[in-house]
């Protein structure tokens, strides 16, 4: 099975340098014309400039491949309105979107301001949320679409310094698990990449032989299938080093603790119970929770 992008349009946000550079690279060589949008910050957020996302740019048309460059903040509504136009201008279409600008911020929550805590959350989830959101009609319209969040390690299992990061991380979770459900009609496919690779991001805290190892250009193959004709849906897919794995979400399957036995002294005697993971499911909707729960209590009483 061969994986191609002729006749698709890609926008790759943050894709002039590091991992958004290698996706964009790669989805230009199996076919995709490609938005390079790159604001030219840096890894703090400050600054801006066009000379990363033009290079990306002339490195595409170079090997024969489509490709223009935009400039603007991913959180900015304007300017990714307008992005998006360019887009729709040059080839009349938008069939994958790549969330992958991103910034960090990191300080222990102690002395982390609220200035550098909404930055971050404006620039990875709402950055996320407003070029979706931009795309969204056309993708509906067309009824096809791939769009992949990046989240990271840290939004999933937690990393010191970086509550800011880990919260808007974490949300990707929350917005991919409901663009899935209300996209699946239209054929919008909508999955989370939790990446991890040696950029300018991360350099500083690995020695040369890991850096070695985790090249960008090790996890695009797995971003590739996940913007594919036959791409999954609702998937979280960690990579790095060549090594790919799932993260799934799952509930126990829990206790009831009736009348009398519902008491903070009841949750702390079941606990290990309530914590048991056999029989744990991963749910597919919130109400399966609230039926789930209603159904225990039901039962224990008899109810239908
Ligand atoms: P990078 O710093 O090399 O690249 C990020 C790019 O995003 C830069 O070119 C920057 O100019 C651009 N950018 C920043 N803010 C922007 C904005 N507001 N609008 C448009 N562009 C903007 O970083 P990277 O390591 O390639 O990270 C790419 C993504 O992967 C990020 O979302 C990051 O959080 C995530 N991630 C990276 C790692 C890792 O190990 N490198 C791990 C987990 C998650």
């Amino acid at each position: 099975m061969s994986i191609r992008f002729d006749g698709r349009v890609a926008i790759v946000t943050g894709a002039g340098a590091g991992l958004g550079r290698s996706h964009a690279l790669g989805l230009a060589a199996r076919g995709a014309k490609v938005v390079i949008n790159d604001l030219g910050a840096s890894t703090q957020g400050e600054g801006q400039s066009s000379d990363a996302a033009s290079a990306v740019v002339d490195e595409i048309r170079a090997a024969g491949g489509e490709a223009i460059a935009h400039g603007t903040d991913v959180a900015d509504e304007a300017g990714v309105r307008d992005m998006v136009d360019q887009a729709m201008k040059a080839w009349g279409r938008i069939d994958i979107l790549v969330n992958n600008a991103g910034i960090l911020r990191d300080k222990t929550f102690s002395k982390m301001t609220l200035e550098d805590f909404r930055k971050v959350v404006d620039v990875h989830l709402m950055g996320s949320t407003t070029c979706t959101h931009a795309v969204w009609p056309i993708l509906r319209e067309q009824k096809y679409g791939r769009i992949v969040l990046t989240s990271s390690a840290s939004g999933l299992y937690g990393n010191f310094g970086q509550s800011n990061y880990g919260a808007a991380k974490a949300a990707m979770l929350g917005l991919m698990n409901v663009l899935h459900m209300e996209g699946a009609r239209d054929d919008i496919r909508v999955n989370m990449l939790a990446p991890t690779a040696a950029t300018r991001m991360t350099e500083s805290l690995m020695p040369p032989e890991a850096l070695e190892l985790l090249r960008p250009e090790a996890i695009t193959p797995g971003l590739l299938y996940l913007v594919s004709d036959d791409a999954p849906s609702r998937t979280i897919l960690g990579a790095g080093a060549g090594c790919y794995a799932l993260t799934r979400v799952y509930e126990t399957e829990g206790v009831l603790l009736e009348g009398d036995a519902n008491t903070p002294e009841g949750v702390a005697a079941q606990f290990d119970a309530i914590a048991d993971p056999s029989g744990q499911k991963e749910l597919t909707d919130a109400f399966q929770q609230t039926r789930k729960y209603a159904r225990k209590a039901a039962d224990a009483r008899g109810l239908n």
